[in-house]
């Protein structure tokens, strides 16, 4: 734990997905998080990250509320989805378009794979490889021209730009303490999908600030989302809060828990008969089902 002076009023959230059913690591992170707020004194909120209109689906939505409840995990206030929210996405988009920190991508997938392969370098980042910054490039009539002809696009972060704004940031990992920002790395991100008017970024960043949550608790895998997380924060005038990590849930073969993959749902762990209160001392204590563990981050 660091140093700093924690807030007084301890708020967490709990944001899953509705692709699918909860599996057990969901009720590990669910139960993490509720527990440090309670341990507190705080609150956890629940929003649901149904930005993504194919997959998000109603009757997931309805599955994770009877999951969580079956389990004992008891939120508090309202829950928050996403998709009501979108008008407060757009505002920032805005305020980010005028400052000239986003820019209209018109590139496909296929396009972005062939100019990577072109030239023979592909960095890495949070999303996969780094977009190349082919549509950085396009002049401003082009741009406008192509937005009002109706072209597909999405608005990506000009990283460079953002960088050298908001200039040097850091953030709090409860566990390891002050991390230097390194949103760089994550190249020109997307803040707003072709297919919706935000990104996962750019939404979570938004509601973590606007739910007022001072302790976001999340896997590991979401830890390189973090610096571009704080460099929104930084641009959006938006408060930072403290960060702890979990590492993610694997099979015997050392692969992730997927909602897709068939791994053990509180819905199948219900039907079964087992009792949500064993189970949840169990998850408390580590203990997984057979052939699940912890990965190493
Ligand atoms: N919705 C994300 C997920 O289900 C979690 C988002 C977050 O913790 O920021 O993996």
């Amino acid at each position: 734990m660091n140093q700093k002076p924690q807030p007084q009023h301890m708020v967490t959230r709990f944001a899953p997905s509705p692709t699918g059913r909860l599996h057990i690591g969901h009720g590990w992170s669910a139960l993490m998080t509720i527990d440090i707020a309670r341990a507190a004194g705080g609150a956890m909120r629940l929003r649901i990250e149904d930005i993504d209109g194919t997959r998000s689906r109603p009757e997931h939505v309805a599955g994770i509320i009877e999951d969580l409840r079956w389990l004992g995990v008891e939120w508090d206030g309202d829950v928050v989805f996403q998709s009501e929210r979108l008008a407060l996405y757009e505002d920032a988009l805005e305020t980010l378009r005028r400052q000239g920190l986003v820019y209209p991508c018109f590139c496909t997938r296929a396009e972005i794979a062939a100019e990577i392969a072109a030239s023979g370098s592909a960095p890495h980042g949070t999303d996969g490889p780094v977009y190349p910054g082919t549509c950085r490039h396009l002049d401003g009539h082009e741009r406008v021209d192509r937005v009002a002809r109706g072209d597909a696009h999405c608005w990506r972060l000009d990283m460079a730009r953002a960088v050298a704004l908001a200039g040097a940031l850091t953030w709090q990992d409860m566990d390891a303490g002050e991390i230097a920002a390194r949103p760089e790395q994550a190249g020109d991100v997307v803040l707003a999908r072709k297919d919706a008017p935000t990104s996962y970024h750019l939404a979570a960043t938004l509601d973590d600030a606007e739910m007022g949550i001072t302790h976001v608790m999340r896997g590991d895998d979401l830890r390189d989302a973090t610096h571009i997380h704080r460099l929104l924060q930084a641009l959006l005038n938006l408060p930072t809060p403290y960060y702890r990590f979990h590492p993610l849930l694997v099979d015997a073969d050392g692969k992730r828990l997927a909602k897709r993959s068939g791994s053990i749902a509180l819905a199948d762990l219900r039907d079964a008969g087992t009792d949500p209160a064993q189970l949840r001392d169990d998850l408390r204590a580590g203990r997984f089902p057979v052939g699940i563990r912890a990965a190493s981050a």
